[in-house]
């Protein structure tokens, strides 16, 4: 027994030796791992369009959905079968994921026809989908919902529309979209909408953000609806970060400076962020994070994007919107839902300096977006004391002519009271 106590006795007092002099003690022998993170702070993710996929492999037929199995090798979901394929449950829980804003996507095509129903439909899909799966999805319509959801074991769920096209120029969907429970809006998707171009235009661009465009972000902040500043312009992007009342997010976007790819966030903006006190959340996409055509995308350049924004801005600015189930290709390494976790490792594991912290590693992971989100709250709640509903009408001589840039026949599917004088003209000039 004695022996056995001076065994102790010895390895102790050497391991405190070994301590002080700092020799012997592997560096991480006391460090957790970084996806510990995961496990004290919600991991939310800007950006997920499984709901366009229901709607395009099931025409939103839940019925013939499985989100409880393991959909890898399914023959209809598998990876093998759909190159847009990433999420079920099993994989999302093995992810740690804590909460996810699911994309009610609709497709430019849609833009001036049917866009609104559509997108109807698309936020109808994601509503069902988390009434049918209530032991693992809960609907959250408010920031201190997320982390008592994700506090319950549930994934907090919450529905983002990916396209100004969406509204149709109408403030009043807008309003209606939030009262379905729609927390934030991308201003664009691909296609210019008639009041703020895309990010396909560059560094030129064809309307900018237009009066209209203004009054859209300025309902927004009313209303409280998260501005979503992934797709559009850099030039929009600049405009609304200087006019917005409330904080903003881009719910999957990268660093330009990193990867050249107009979808991406130029330094200047990410100094705007900064100041505005929003968040980037940043994408994972293999197109996105690599410019290299050469060689193929790898979780080290997800790593390397983050690592670049947190040290530019800082920490405080940076979150994760992987944009899972809208691309076609994602890094090797993130093949799917289940390895977020090996990012939040990988990130502790980075050689930059500052070290990452626990405690920046739960903000990138979702305490920075609940701060966002709240802050939103905090103006709509403030400007509800002052501001009325808007009753800005876009001019339809903006929409005409934005319809007459996309081929679209002017005019044929409205009867609004506004586009009365433009048929008028239309119909003398014939
Ligand atoms: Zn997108």
């Amino acid at each position: 027994m004695l022996y056995v106590n001076g065994a102790v006795f010895l390895s102790v007092l050497l391991f405190v030796i070994g301590l002080c002099v700092g020799l012997s003690v592997p560096t991480n022998f006391f460090q957790t791992k970084g996806s510990d993170a995961l496990d004290s702070a919600p991991l939310i993710d800007g950006h997920n369009d499984l709901a366009y996929n229901l709607y395009e492999l099931l025409n939103n037929n839940l019925d013939e959905f499985n989100f409880t199995k393991n959909l890898t090798d399914d023959k209809l979901w598998g990876t093998k079968v759909c190159d847009s394929c990433y999420t079920d449950l099993p994989r999302l829980r093995k992810g740690k994921l804590g909460a996810q804003f699911w994309a009610a996507y609709v497709d430019c095509s849609s833009q001036y026809k049917d866009a609104v129903q559509l997108t109807l439909r698309q936020i109808d899909v994601i509503k069902r989908l988390v009434a049918k799966y209530p032991d693992d999805l809960e609907f959250v319509t408010e920031a201190k919902n997320i982390e008592e959801a994700w506090k319950n074991k549930k994934i907090g769920s919450m529905i983002g529309v990916e396209g100004g096209h969406s509204i149709d120029s109408s403030l009043a969907v807008l309003r209606l979209y939030y009262e379905l429970g729609v927390r934030y809006m991308t201003l664009t998707h691909m296609c210019n909408t008639p009041w703020a171009d895309s990010s396909l235009v560059n560094d030129s661009s064809v309307h900018n953000l237009t009066e209209f465009g203004q009054a859209v972000v300025y309902e927004m902040n009313r209303l409280g609806m998260l501005v979503d500043l992934s797709h559009v312009s850099h030039n929009v992007m600049r405009h609304v970060l200087l006019i917005t009342k409330a904080p903003v997010m881009f719910s999957h976007s990268s660093a330009f400076t990193v990867c050249r790819n107009y979808r991406n966030v130029p330094d200047d903006v990410l100094h705007m962020v900064k100041k505005n006190n929003g968040v980037v959340m940043v994408n994972f996409y293999s197109n996105y994070v690599n410019c290299n055509s050469s060689r193929k995308a790898t979780i080290q350049d997800v790593v390397d994007h983050i690592n670049y924004i947190r040290n530019f801005i800082g920490a405080d600015y940076v979150g994760i919107g992987a944009d899972f189930d809208g691309v076609e290709s994602m890094p090797e390494g993130l093949e799917d839902v289940s390895k977020y976790t090996d990012l939040f490792d990988r990130l502790y594991e980075s050689e930059v300096e500052p070290r990452w912290t626990k405690e920046e590693l739960e903000k990138v992971a979702g305490r920075n977006l609940i701060r966002v989100f709240r802050a939103a709250e905090e103006v709509r709640d403030q400007l509800a004391k002052t501001e009325q509903p808007r009753q800005d009408i876009i001019n339809a001589r903006d929409i005409y002519q934005a319809e007459v840039m996309s081929n679209v026949q002017p005019g044929s599917c409205y009867t609004a009271k506004e586009w009365a004088p433009l048929k008028l003209n239309n119909n003398s000039q014939q």
